[in-house]
């Protein structure tokens, strides 16, 4: 390895140790801390962020790569040394445009943000969240101006979560989704609720926690290398390719917890199987916000809400919970795991409805930078927009504007990601289930290593090496494509509730 290849690696090793420190302690933060550390630990997100900010742009690395031009060409595009070498002089570029105090300041008013957010669920009232959101948009302007005009401001927000892509091209996928998809709501009958057997709590939250550590261990959960905790909202981090955190949230009904941990595992797969020669470089995660949605989506859904699956596992479900679900069979269980009917809360929305929180977002997130809708008035405009794409009315702001954390923080330009998840995760289905056909069969045996296998050597390996493009051509074949979604959830809507569509 050349001379200047290992003092690059030497500093990408520093920056990644400090990235992975500062996911640790926001990890600390969700689970762990008490709520007065929030200020300290604003401060300490911050410093670490400034410092690993400080080492990107140093002259120093800026020297390095120069001198490894004439390597980076002399190597094959897709070896790990000229991804690191190629990735890592597009990160700089980015990061230079950004002073580091901008950065640090960004860090810091989310951390407060976040904590703000807890407060204002607590006592109901947006107003407590409403300065810190005012002072994150200023921010985030600010952000914004320091690149080059966009087409769409928005733009630059979407590339920090899904580079290279373009809000024109997220706004394509997802109003594909909304016309296709809102008619289909309509189409499907209310589920009985004595049929609604996985809502027909109370479901005792020690026993979810054990039936769901039990199923996590089977889909591919190592107790020495992972671990399982309770968050406010849900979320996977990696501390390192061998320390892998997921959280959940248990609720006495819908039994959603369990399904948090099958999404949150996905995510954290994805981390875990990221190739080891690109450990402690900043290729060693996912390649975007949807290709990781991708992943978590697809254990939550495309495998944790069908029927092969429980197939497996819901006798011990029903063992852990006898009074609630002895009587249920398999086929009205798994019905009510698959009910399409409008709901509140994102996080435990049907495949279907899903989306159309997501697009509510999407809107609401782009007129607010726009300008075209103050931060006052954002907590009535989300009821207003609930209301008229679901057609239920939020009783209070936990179950409208400060349901999800990503606003808390100002992660603007993530919520579309989800539904780009969502899309992508079943052209990776298709392609996956044409090359293992016994697939259904060996997640009745409660067999999960094939699937784990096939994601690991198609996507998960590769890590940041490519761009998310680029990442998805080689894994699914193909660009970006609503299509076998849309025909994925029409064919279940068929096989489960008999609705023809077309
Ligand atoms: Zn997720």
């Amino acid at each position: 390895m050349s001379d200047a290849l290992v003092r690059l690696k030497e500093t990408l090793g520093t920056i990644h140790d400090l990235e992975r420190i500062a996911s640790l302690v926001a990890w600390d933060q969700e689970t762990m801390m008490p709520p007065l550390g929030a200020e300290g630990r604003a401060d300490q997100r911050a410093t670490l962020v400034r410092l690993s900010h400080e080492l990107l742009v140093s002259r120093e690395l800026g020297r390095l790569l120069e001198e490894l031009r004439s390597r980076e060409d002399s190597l094959p595009y897709d070896s790990d040394e000229a991804s690191l070498i190629r990735v890592v002089r597009r990160d700089r570029e980015k990061a230079l445009r950004v002073p580091a105090e901008l950065r640090a300041e960004l860090i810091r008013a989310g951390s407060l943000g976040l904590g703000a957010w807890l407060d204002a669920r607590a006592r109901q009232d947006f107003r407590i969240l409403l300065p810190h959101l005012e002072r994150q948009l200023e921010l985030k302007r600010r952000y914004v101006e320091c690149f080059d005009p966009a087409e769409d401001e928005y733009d630059v927000l979407l590339d920090d979560f899904e580079p290279g892509m373009t809000t024109a091209e997220a706004e394509s996928v997802l109003e594909e989704l909304k016309d296709e998809l809102v008619p289909l709501v309509a189409a499907v009958p209310e589920l009985d609720p004595a049929e609604d057997v996985a809502r027909s709590g109370p479901f005792d939250l020690a026993d979810q926690r054990r039936f769901s550590l039990g199923l996590l261990c089977e889909l591919g959960f190592e107790p020495d290398g992972w671990r399982l905790d309770s968050a406010e909202h849900p979320f996977a981090m990696a501390a390192s390719l061998r320390d892998v955190r997921i959280t959940t949230h248990y609720h006495e009904h819908p039994l959603g917890g369990i399904f948090a941990c099958m999404h949150e595992f996905g995510h954290g797969l994805y981390e875990r199987q990221v190739s080891p020669s690109l450990a402690r470089t900043p290729l060693a995660t996912g390649a975007s916000s949807a290709l990781h949605e991708s992943q978590s989506r697809r254990w939550e859904n495309l495998v944790g809400r069908g029927r092969a699956f429980w197939t497996h596992a819901y006798p011990g479900l029903q063992e852990t919970f006898p009074e609630r679900l002895g009587a249920a069979d398999l086929d009205t269980f798994y019905r009510s795991i698959n009910r399409i009917q409008p709901s509140l809360i994102r996080v435990d929305a049907d495949e279907i409805t899903y989306n159309l929180h997501i697009v509510l977002r999407f809107e609401l997130e782009r007129e607010v930078l726009a300008g075209r809708l103050a931060l006052a008035d954002l907590a009535d405009a989300f009821d207003a927009r609930v209301h008229s794409y679901l057609g239920i009315e939020v009783p209070d702001v936990r179950f409208g504007v400060l349901q999800d954390m990503h606003w808390a923080d100002f992660t603007f330009g993530y919520f579309p990601t989800y539904s780009l998840g969502n899309v992508i995760s079943v052209q990776l289905w298709e392609r996956a289930r044409a090359d293992l056909p016994e697939l259904d069969q060996a997640f009745e045996r409660g067999e999960f290593g094939d699937l784990r296998e096939w994601l690991r050597e198609h996507l998960h390996r590769h890590g940041r090496k490519f761009t998310p493009r680029e990442t998805l051509e080689r894994a699914a074949g193909s660009a970006i494509d609503p299509a076998p979604y849309i025909r994925y959830l029409k064919d279940k809507l068929e096989t489960t509730f008999g609705v023809a569509v077309a």
